[in-house]
């Protein structure tokens, strides 16, 4: 399986890992290609949109032709994990005249508003399709404060979406790259088989 990082900004390296351990845990071998031009994701299976500054990501995806080329991937309904800022770049609309948003996930987003006392938390947060609660590590995270109706709410803190499922697009608003544990990279891109954490 070919796997493409978006790489202008942001968290690769953890993204490249934890897809390579879910695949191997699958019996499959990720191809992990980093993502700065375009002609790179035609030839992709699953993308990963890390998390960063959703701004740059923005900003530097349309400068480099990606961004048509993510909508594309999306259209031909192959799967996408997008986290944290990367879940604001594909979100339907970030209220951030900086974020040119792709509208491939139908939710509305607040930049950095979860948890604004504390830029940063961490929760056990059970997962719709997982056993086990998930280790989530929030980090200046956005908050979906509008889903639309084809979005589904695969987890929650204080009665907000954390992580949803729009079509091919698995999104959160936290970071499961950072921790050990690939079942979220299992979810997104092997959906019909959970493995053990
Ligand atoms: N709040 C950041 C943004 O708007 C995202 C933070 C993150 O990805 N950890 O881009």
């Amino acid at each position: 399986m070919k796997a493409g990082v978006i790489a202008v900004q942001g968290d690769v390296a953890e993204h490249a890992e934890a897809v390579r351990r879910a695949a191997t845990a699958h019996g499959e071998s990720a191809e992990v290609v980093e993502v700065r031009d375009s002609g790179i994701v035609p030839d992709c299976d699953v993308l990963l949109m890390p998390g960063g500054e959703s701004t740059t990501i923005s900003r530097l995806i349309h400068r480099e032709g990606i961004a048509p080329e993510i909508r594309e991937h999306v259209a031909a309904g192959k799967p996408v994990l997008a986290t944290c800022a990367g879940l604001i770049v594909l979100s339907r609309d970030a209220k951030d005249d900086r974020v040119d948003a792709l509208g491939l996930v139908d939710v509305s987003v607040d930049r950095n508003a979860f948890g604004r006392q504390k830029d940063s938390f961490e929760a056990k947060v059970p997962i719709e399709g997982l056993s086990e609660p998930f280790h989530a590590v929030f980090i200046r995270a956005p908050l979906i404060d509008d889903v639309g109706e084809g979005v589904e709410t695969l987890a929650t803190v204080d009665d907000r979406p954390v992580a949803v499922r729009d079509g091919p697009v698995l999104a959160t608003s936290f970071h499961p790259e950072l921790t050990e544990d690939s079942r979220v990279h299992d979810l997104a891109f092997f959906p019909e088989s959970e493995v053990e954490a």
